[in-house]
C-alpha cells in the first residue's frame, strides 16, 4: 500500500492496545480493512506485559494465548513482617512476540517508523505530511499528561539476566519489600523465565516521576547480590514510568481529543489505578471494539468514550486507596497498607487486581485500624478536593 490510503479503521500508535485492536480485527472482522501506523521500528517497543490469571476472562485468555511467552502456575508476595503464597497464576506476553504475531496479518498496512503529526475524525497525518484516509480513526498512542488526572507514579527499571547458577525461583514474587524502603513504597519483581534466567526489577511507588536510572540498576544488583545471585549477563533493560491514578475529572480528560476520534489504551486512562497495569483492560477493549456492529468513526468514538469514563467511574475506591497510600501514609511506611492487604483471602486480592472489588470487598479491605494516620485517611476521602488542591498546586 501507498503510505497515503484509505481504511475502514486507522489505528494510531502500535503499542499494546493499538496492536490488539489491529489484531481481533483482523482475525474476527477480516472485511475490515486496518491499518496501524507507528512510530517505532516494530510494534510494541521494548516491554514485558504481564497480568495475573484472573485478571482476563477464560475467552479473551484464549486468544490472548497467541502472545503469552511464559504463564507460572502460582506467585508470590514478601514483606518484612509477613510472606505469603498465592495460587493464582501469572502470564507474561513480551512487546517482541506482539510484533512476531500481529506484523504479518498488516502486511503492507502496518506503517512503521512513522510519527503521527496530527488526527482527525477521519484521517491520521504523518510528520512528512502524507495521509491515511478512514472511516474511523482510534487514537492509541499511549499515556499523555493532563491536567485533569492527578497522579501518582510507579517507577522502575528491570533486567533480564542471565545468572551463573540456578537462582532457585520458581514462580513469580510480585513484590519483595524485604528491602530498605526508599523513594516511597520500594520492592523488588522477579520473573523467573528459566533456571538461571529472570527479570528483575527495582519498583519505586514515588510521588515524582523522575527515573533515577543509576539507583535502580544499583538496587538490582544489591538485591541479586544480596540473594547470592551471580550475575553472567544482563540480557536487555527494560524502564518504565506508570501513572497511578490519584483522582481525576475524566470527562475533561476524555473531552481533550479532537472531535470523532475513538480512544484506546493509555490514552484512555484504561489502567488499573494502583499498578498502572493495562493489558488487561487493552485486551477488553480490543475483543469489545471488534464486536461492534457500527464501526463507523462516530459510532466508535462514542463508544471508547462511554466506556473509558464508565470504567474509570467504577475504580473510585481504587483512587481513594491510591491517595491513603501517597498522601496518607508516609512514604517509608507505605509497605504496610500493602503488607495489610495481602493478609486477606485470595478471591478477593484476585478480585482486586481484576477490577472488580465489590461492596464487601471494599468493607473488608477498609475494615479495622488503618495502617495510616486515621486524620490523614480522612483528608483524602474526596476526590473531587484532592484534585482541585492538585490542580492548584
Ligand atoms: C516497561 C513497561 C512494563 C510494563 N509492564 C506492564 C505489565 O506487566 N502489565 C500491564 O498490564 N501493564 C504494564 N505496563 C503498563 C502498560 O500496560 C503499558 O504502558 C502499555 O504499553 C500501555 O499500552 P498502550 O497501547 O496504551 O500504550 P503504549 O504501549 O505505550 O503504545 C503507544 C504507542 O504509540 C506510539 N506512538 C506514540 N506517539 C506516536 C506518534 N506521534 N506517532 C506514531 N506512534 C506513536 C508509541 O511509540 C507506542 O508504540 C508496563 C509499562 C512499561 C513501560
Amino acid at each position: 500500500m501507498s503510505i497515503s490510503g484509505k481504511a475502514d479503521i486507522a489505528i494510531a500508535g502500535g503499542g499494546l492496545s493499538g496492536a490488539l485492536i489491529a489484531y481481533r480485527l483482523r482475525l474476527t472482522r477480516p472485511d475490515v480493512s486496518v491499518v496501524l501506523v507507528e512510530q517505532g521500528p516494530s510494534l510494541g517497543g521494548n516491554h514485558t506485559w504481564s497480568f495475573h490469571g484472573a485478571d482476563v476472562r477464560a475467552q479473551t485468555y484464549q486468544w490472548l494465548s497467541a502472545f503469552i511467552v511464559h504463564c507460572w502456575p502460582r506467585q508470590s508476595v514478601r514483606f518484612p513482617e509477613y510472606e505469603r503464597v498465592l495460587e493464582t497464576s501469572y502470564c507474561s506476553i513480551t512487546s517482541s512476540r506482539l510484533h512476531e504475531v500481529v506484523a504479518p496479518m498488516l502486511g503492507d498496512r502496518l506503517i512503521l517508523n512513522a510519527p503521527v503529526e496530527t488526527i482527525a475524525a477521519d484521517r491520521i497525518t504523518l510528520g512528512n505530511g502524507d495521509a491515511i484516509e478512514a472511516k474511523a480513526v482510534i487514537d492509541a498512542r499511549g499515556a499523555k499528561q493532563s491536567k485533569h488526572l492527578a497522579l501518582g507514579f510507579q517507577k522502575f527499571v528491570g533486567q533480564e539476566i542471565e545468572f551463573s547458577g540456578p537462582h532457585g525461583i520458581e514462580a513469580p514474587v510480585i513484590m519483595d519489600a524485604t528491602v530498605p524502603q526508599e523513594d516511597g513504597y520500594r520492592f523488588l519483581y522477579i520473573l523467573p523465565f528459566t533456571a538461571n534466567t529472570a527479570l528483575v526489577e527495582d519498583t519505586r511507588y514515588a510521588d515524582g516521576d523522575a527515573l533515577d536510572r543509576g539507583a535502580l540498576r544499583r538496587g538490582i544488583e544489591d538485591y541479586c547480590g544480596s540473594r547470592g545471585w551471580k550475575i553472567a549477563k544482563i540480557l536487555r533493560e527494560e524502564e518504565g514510568v506508570l501513572p497511578i491514578a490519584l483522582a481525576g475529572d475524566i470527562d475533561a480528560f476524555l473531552g481533550e481529543t479532537e472531535k470523532g476520534v475513538a480512544q484506546a489504551g493509555m490514552r484512555a486512562a484504561l489502567f488499573h489505578p494502583l499498578t498502572g497495569y493495562s493489558l488487561p483492560d487493552a485486551a477488553a477493549l480490543a475483543e469489545l471494539i471488534a464486536s461492534q456492529q457500527d464501526l463507523s468513526g462516530a459510532s466508535l468514538a462514542r463508544f471508547t468514550r462511554g466506556h473509558a469514563a464508565s470504567i474509570w467511574k467504577q475504580r473510585s475506591f481504587y483512587r481513594l486507596l491510591c491517595r491513603m497510600l501517597f498522601t496518607a501514609a508516609a512514604p517509608a511506611q507505605r509497605y504496610k497498607v500493602l503488607q495489610r492487604f495481602y493478609r486477606l483471602p485470595q478471591p478477593l486480592i484476585e478480585r482486586f487486581y481484576a477490577g472488580a472489588t465489590h461492596l464487601g470487598d471494599q468493607a473488608r479491605i477498609l475494615a479495622g485500624k488503618p495502617p495510616v494516620p486515621v486524620g490523614r485517611a480522612l483528608g483524602c476521602l474526596s476526590e473531587g478536593q484532592y484534585l482541585k488542591s492538585a490542580m492548584k498546586a
